[in-house]
């Protein structure tokens, strides 16, 4: 069995041992074994690492952009060489199949990091508004707080980004999956940037977490998870009016039209629901079907939900892995339970592997728009299929939910990108267009607040200074 321990946190350019000498143990979600721990951090390491990052903004912000550019291209050439052990770590941690490992969890954080080393080389925005030379200059010191779902990508797409624009970053990533981002850290000695630009601090989230929220000497609070933490994260910031950036939780609808294609539209729909056990924040995970094609699609969708290979996340015939935790698998099946929609797949009875914290994957139809499983968050791998009579109850349906984070319109080309527009979320994909990660990322509504990769992603860590002439 493979084990990983780390005693230490990354501050200040070395590992540092932690304040304190307790340590959170990292299960394996398919063997149920812990393999590997990582300090239990404490208000005091989040002091240090603060005074850090305090340090190393002057310098950090100061440096040309040539200079930080060439930095993080040194960087993602350091973490790129750790791309097959990235994939390994996230599928004992959290249960990733392999190759989806490979390709999302190590991938898409590669990718990130590379635009971010590009437009890092470039001179921050400068415009002149009348008698005003308007400058762009970064926010300072910024609280990084990550989930457990993409574990990589999540810390790349905020330290990528603030460090582009010239902040220092205190991170503290998820208890459940720590593990990964200690490969960043190493990245960060291999590609030796400059000491206290780029912290590490594990630990839980009532004791790291929230002393990162609620310290002094961070100027900014980029957040990823659970909009209950987020609600929390904001008030803990609010006191001494810290900017927070929050990407939460979702529940998006996936509009299938009467003219669409039906079978890739129900295909690609499920894939993208399912996607890493359906522990995605932007999963479809309402499909919304033109009563036209409804039995169809809710054969297909049982039919195709029902041919998942569930397993050991290292076996190539895998398709589906467990869930992250014990606790993750018993609120997926409260969902189930509750719920009163026809069960087409899946369900609390279907079988499963007998090690690991599998759900079948679960797709229920005629689910009532107002129902639990249409509104909260599962995040699990369960679909709700709900029909509908004309776009403008597909809108209405699809807009009947406190998120607002992705979504997806399969039709002729004109009329779904016009329902499309029509949707209150923050990203819509029409007819299968690809997932682009330099586009702008985040949330209406209850999904969150400012947005994430890309140039837009770089902005929300800069303030804007007008100089007048
Ligand atoms: P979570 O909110 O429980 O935890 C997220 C992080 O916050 C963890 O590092 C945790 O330790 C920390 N934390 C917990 N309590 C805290 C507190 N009081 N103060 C400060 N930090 C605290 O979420 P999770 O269970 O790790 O992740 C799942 C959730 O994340 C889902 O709701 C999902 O939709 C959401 N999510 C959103 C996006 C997005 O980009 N919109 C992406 C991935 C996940």
């Amino acid at each position: 069995m493979t084990s990983v321990f780390r005693d230490e946190h990354w501050i200040g350019g070395a590992y540092v041992p932690s304040a304190s000498a307790e340590r959170i143990g990292v299960e394996n979600p398919y063997t149920e074994e812990v393999f590997g721990h990582v300090p239990a951090g404490t208000p005091e390491d989040v002091d240090l690492a603060v005074s850090a990052a305090r340090a190393a903004f002057d310098g950090w912000a100061s440096a040309s952009p040539a200079e930080r550019g060439a930095a993080l291209t040194r960087l993602h050439r350091a973490l790129a060489a750790r791309a097959d052990e990235i994939a390994r770590i996230v599928g004992l941690e959290l249960g990733t199949p392999l190759k989806i490992a490979k390709a999302v969890q190590a991938g898409l954080p590669l990718t990130v990091l590379a635009g971010y080393a590009e437009l890092a080389a470039q001179p921050a925005h400068e415009e002149t508004i009348g008698n005003s030379l308007v400058v762009h200059e970064p926010i300072g010191v910024v609280g990084a707080i990550t989930p457990w779902n993409y574990p990589l990508h999540q810390v790349v797409a905020k330290v990528g980004a603030a460090l582009a624009a010239g902040c220092t970053v205190v991170l503290k990533p998820s208890e459940l999956t720590p593990l990964t981002a200690y490969l960043l850290a190493d990245a960060f000695a291999e590609a030796d940037l400059p000491p206290g630009v780029f912290n590490l601090v594990t630990g839980t989230g009532p004791a790291v977490g929230s002393a990162i929220a609620g310290h002094p000497g961070v100027d900014m609070v980029s957040f990823t998870g659970s909009t209950r933490t987020g609600a929390a994260i904001s008030h803990a910031a609010a006191d001494r009016i810290a900017k927070v950036s929050l990407e939460l939780g979702g529940k998006s609808a996936n509009v299938i039209l009467d003219d669409a294609d039906v079978v890739k539209a129900v295909k690609v729909g499920v894939g993208n629901a399912f996607l890493n056990s359906g522990q995605t924040c932007t999963a479809w995970t309402r499909m919304l079907v033109h009563r036209a094609h409804y039995d169809e699609a809710v054969e297909l969708a049982a039919k195709t939900a029902s041919g998942y290979t569930l397993g050991d996340p290292f076996d190539a015939a895998t398709r589906l892995g467990p869930l992250a935790s014990a606790a993750q698998k018993e609120r997926v099946r409260g969902f189930i339970e509750r719920a009163t929609a026809r069960l087409v797949a899946g369900g609390l009875d279907a079988p499963v592997p007998g090690q690991g914290h599998f759900v079948a994957p679960t797709v229920f139809a005629d689910v009532d728009p107002d129902s639990e499983i249409a509104q909260e968050e599962i995040f699990g791998p369960v679909l709700s299929i709900i029909p509908f009579d004309d776009d403008d109850e597909a809108v209405a349906i699809a807009n009947n939910s406190k998120y607002g984070l992705a979504g997806a319109v399969w039709g002729s080309d004109a009329r779904a990108v016009a329902v499309a527009r029509r949707l209150r979320t923050g990203a819509v994909d029409v007819n299968g267009g690809s997932f682009n990660p330099f586009a702008p990322f985040g949330g209406y509504k209850q999904s969150g607040i400012g947005r994430e990769l890309g140039a837009y992603g770089l902005t929300e860590f800069q303030q804007v200074k007008a100089i007048q002439r």
